[in-house]
C-alpha cells in the first residue's frame, strides 16, 4: 500500500492512501475520500475572493484533510504581494481548522521558512515537490517542515535526488503531483534506490507519517 501525499489525478479503485488536490473551479459531484483544497499561487487574482468562499465552504467537510496546495511561486503567477496575501489566508485556515498545509514553493523557500518562523503555527507544513539545495533543506528541517518528493527523483543530479537522503524518515512523503503517466509505485521504487532501503520499509514509514500528521480514522 502506498501513500501518495499529493495528486491531481485520483486513481480508480485505489487501494492505497492518496490525497487528491481539488480543483475549486471543477468540483467533482462527490469528493474523493481524502482531499486537499486550496488556491494555487498561479491562480490567485482579484477574483479569488469567490474561490475563498468555495474553499471555506468545502474545508469543513470530513474528506478535506489538508489545506493546499497553496504557497508562493516567483517564476509564475501574479506578483508576490498578491500571492502572499492569499497564502496568509491559507495559513489562517489551516490553523483554525487544524489541518496540515500542503505547500507549492518555487524559489521562495526563504520567504516561507521565515513565515513559519514568525507565525509559529501548530499545524505541520509540508513542502510538496521538494526540489531545493541541501542548505535550504537544513533550514527547513530546523524549522520543522515536512517534505514530499516526486518527479525530481528521476533526475539523478536534481536537487531533490540529492536532498532526499538528508531527510529524517519521520519527515518524509512521496507523491505523483500532476504527472498522469507517473505511478506512485515507481516513485517509491526510485526513492528506495536513493535511500538504499526496501520499498516495503518506505511504505511503512510514509504510512506511519500519514497517521502522525493527518487526523483520519
Ligand atoms: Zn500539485
Amino acid at each position: 500500500m502506498f501513500v501518495n501525499l499529493h495528486t491531481h489525478h485520483p486513481l480508480k479503485n485505489n487501494s492505497g492512501i492518496e490525497i487528491v488536490n481539488i480543483d475549486l473551479h471543477h468540483l467533482p459531484n462527490q469528493l474523493p475520500p481524502l482531499c486537499s483544497a486550496g488556491i494555487h499561487p498561479w491562480h490567485v487574482n482579484n477574483n479569488s475572493i469567490k474561490d475563498l468562499e468555495t474553499l471555506q465552504r468545502l474545508a469543513g467537510q470530513k474528506s478535506i484533510i489538508a489545506i493546499g496546495e497553496c504557497g508562493l511561486d516567483k517564476l509564475r503567477g501574479p506578483d508576490l504581494n498578491m500571492q502572499m496575501k492569499f497564502f496568509n489566508v491559507h495559513i489562517e485556515l489551516s490553523e483554525s481548522l487544524q489541518l496540515p498545509l500542503i505547500i507549492h514553493c518555487i524559489k521562495s523557500y526563504s520567504e516561507i521558512i521565515k513565515l513559519r518562523k514568525d507565525y509559529q503555527p501548530q499545524q505541520p507544513w509540508i513542502f510538496h515537490g521538494f526540489n531545493a539545495s541541501a542548505e535550504t533543506c537544513q533550514q527547513a528541517l530546523k524549522h520543522g517542515f515536512y517534505f514530499s518528493f516526486g518527479n525530481s527523483l528521476f533526475k539523478k543530479q536534481s536537487k531533490g535526488s540529492k536532498a532526499i537522503p538528508l531527510i529524517p524518515t519521520n519527515r518524509l512523503f512521496l507523491e505523483t503531483d500532476d504527472e498522469k503517466q507517473l505511478s506512485i509505485a515507481l516513485v517509491y521504487q526510485r526513492a528506495s534506490e536513493l535511500l538504499k532501503i526496501e520499498t516495503s520499509q518506505l511504505q511503512a514509514i510514509t504510512k506511519n507519517n500519514f497517521k502522525q500528521l493527518f487526523n483520519v480514522d
